[in-house]
């Protein structure tokens, strides 16, 4: 960490900080410029917050060196992490597509939604069985009934589980169905769930939430792997800003600086990036362009009648067009799909 001085801060000031930071364990190199007095501080290994110094008399500013995360910064794994499931690695050359309805409905919806996706080339079947919806009153998804479902259809494809667990109770039942853990956005900061999930060891498909910064995302991160689960995807799905037209803002510049800022591999989800089913396409392309190690992508046999997300859910023919463009475009940028 570094403390620059305000041009006027006086000795007194200087001092003041100083001794604020040996008292909690530093060791401070005083630099003295022209204008500013810069202050280096070697820290002991808990962090202090830069703000505790800024509001000093006679600070101007206060810049953290090291990442407040660890295990999910680059320099931990520089070479990158690459997970195995089911015999398909995630973080590898290859972009990996998971595709499949925001909703398990049916026997027979999973059923054809597995067949479809499969034949266009996804690898893995999404489909939420417990559903984080605004109002309760909306459809709260088949529960254990619909993972049943979900796991004969992605078996007779030979497609891996993705499925969102919505609390740390469903954690061992669910272990049984699913193949990878969704993290929905709005349990990114469930530090309760994040900590059980540190224990299992599935990997996890950690979503951004709808306001959090990239920072905050890889600290979740973060959590699970403090626990000993290092299998963590990262996915931008969107985040909440002033533009109205599109249900989110699809931020696809996270994805390139987490790939500086972590080893974890990172997918993008253009259906809730966008909310709408004419803006998925476009935006999908743009995030294996910018480096995205997969999409996940909401797939409807029949998107007219879903019972959540439909306009944002694309027709199984759009996938398959959508899977065609990306081949081209995984090319461009020395990938497969
Ligand atoms: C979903 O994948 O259907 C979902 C609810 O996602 P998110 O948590 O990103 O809104
Ligand atoms: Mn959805």
């Amino acid at each position: 960490m570094f403390v620059v001085m305000e041009e006027s801060a006086t000795e007194a000031q200087v001092q003041a900080v100083i001794d604020r930071l040996v008292n909690r364990g530093f060791t401070v190199h005083r630099s003295t410029g022209v204008v500013h007095t810069v202050l280096g501080c070697v820290g002991p290994k808990e962090e202090m917050d830069p703000r505790d110094l800024e509001v000093m008399e006679g600070v101007k500013e206060c810049h953290r060196v090291m990442s407040p995360y660890k295990l999910a910064s680059r320099s931990f794994k520089p070479a990158g992490t690459r997970i195995t499931v089911k015999g398909v690695e995630i973080g590898g050359d290859m972009v990996v597509a998971i595709g499949g309805p925001c909703s398990v409905e049916s026997k027979e919806q999973i059923e054809v939604s597995a067949e479809q996706v499969a034949k266009a080339g996804a690898k893995g079947l999404r489909g939420g069985a417990f559903k984080p919806r605004s109002s309760p009153y909306s459809f709260q998804g088949l529960g254990e009934e619909g993972l049943g479902l979900m796991r004969d259809a992605a078996d007779r494809y030979n497609l891996f589980v993705v499925s969102e667990v919505m609390d740390h109770t469903q954690i061992p039942m669910m272990s049984d169905y699913v193949d990878i853990f969704q993290v929905g956005a709005r349990n990114m900061q469930n530090f309760t769930l994040l900590k059980e999930l540190g224990k299992s060891r599935v990997p996890v498909l950690l979503k951004r939430g709808i306001a959090a910064t990239v920072e905050e995302l890889l600290l979740s991160a973060e959590y699970v792997m403090s626990g000993g689960n290092y299998d963590i995807i990262l996915c931008e799905r969107g985040i909440r800003t002033f533009e109205s037209y599109t249900r989110n803002t699809m931020d696809i510049s996270a994805i390139p600086v987490v790939k500086k800022l972590s080893h974890l591999p990172i997918m993008a989800d253009p259906s809730h990036g966008t909310g709408r089913r004419d803006k998925v396409i476009p935006m999908a392309r743009a995030a294996v362009a910018a480096g995205a190690d997969g999409i996940l992508v909401e797939v409807h046999p029949d998107p007219d009648r879903a019972l959540s997300d439909g306009a944002q859910s694309l027709y199984p023919a759009q996938f398959e067009d959508l899977m065609r463009q990306l081949r081209m475009i995984a090319a461009a940028v020395g990938r497969t799909i």
